[in-house]
């Protein structure tokens, strides 16, 4: 049987980066924002529903208007979660599907609203990535071109850092200061000795 295991962590603890390296050891790797980005464009009934609550404008054509929804979501709460309720179910059944197809010892999802969206239901392991925020907001800053505050604000819609490890049932820590490859090798065999 093929073990589910997410991976998760706040913006800038660098989950999509460990991701990539389990990738590297043949590990299949479901990336959840790509799928729902993907899912925008080609889910009949999440782009219905889209039109139905944010206007008929929210697409170009068959292209979500990102900067137009993120002004929308923006500092309304209630818009993001309605936002989020519309998109999580669809990434979640997408998931689902996939997982199943797929006959290696284990699987990861990377997610960074994990917890949050409740996609955690259904799997069998959850890996934290674990960075500190002073470090995790320089890594955004340049990554995105964007300012403290912007960073900040996008930190403030997440789980707190310290409760997210806290559910998790291993932890990578990614500081730049102890090696990522060497843990990520220890995790994937610990994973598969799991497996049996
Ligand atoms: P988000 O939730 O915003 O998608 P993320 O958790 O997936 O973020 P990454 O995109 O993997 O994070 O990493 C954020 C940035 O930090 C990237 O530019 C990445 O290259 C860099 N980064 C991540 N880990 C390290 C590291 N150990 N050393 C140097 N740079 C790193």
């Amino acid at each position: 049987m093929t073990l589910k295991i997410g991976l998760t962590g706040g913006i800038g603890s660098g989950k999509t980066t460990i991701a990539k390296i389990f990738e590297l050891l043949n590990v299949p790797v479901y990336y959840a924002d790509a799928a729902s980005k993907r899912l925008y464009k080609i889910d009949k009934e999440l782009m219905q529903k889209m039109k139905q609550h944010f206007g008929d404008d929210i697409y170009n054509k068959d292209e979500l208007d990102r900067t137009k929804l993120a002004s929308l979501v923006f500092n309304d709460p209630q818009k993001l979660e309605l936002l989020n309720s519309l998109v999580h179910p669809p990434t979640i059944r997408d998931a689902v599907e996939w997982m199943n197809q797929q006959t290696t010892q284990y699987i990861i999802k990377e997610a960074a609203l994990l917890f949050e969206s409740g996609s955690n239901a259904g799997l069998d392991y959850v890996i934290g990535v674990y960075a500190p925020q002073d470090i995790r907001i320089k890594r955004v800053m340049e990554r995105d071109n964007a300012t403290q505050e912007e960073v900040l604000n996008r930190m403030a819609r997440q789980m707190d850092e310290e409760t997210k490890m806290k559910l998790c049932d291993f932890v990578i820590t990614n500081n730049e200061q102890e090696l990522v490859i060497a843990q990520v090798m220890e995790l994937d065999r610990k994973i598969k000795k799991l497996t049996g």
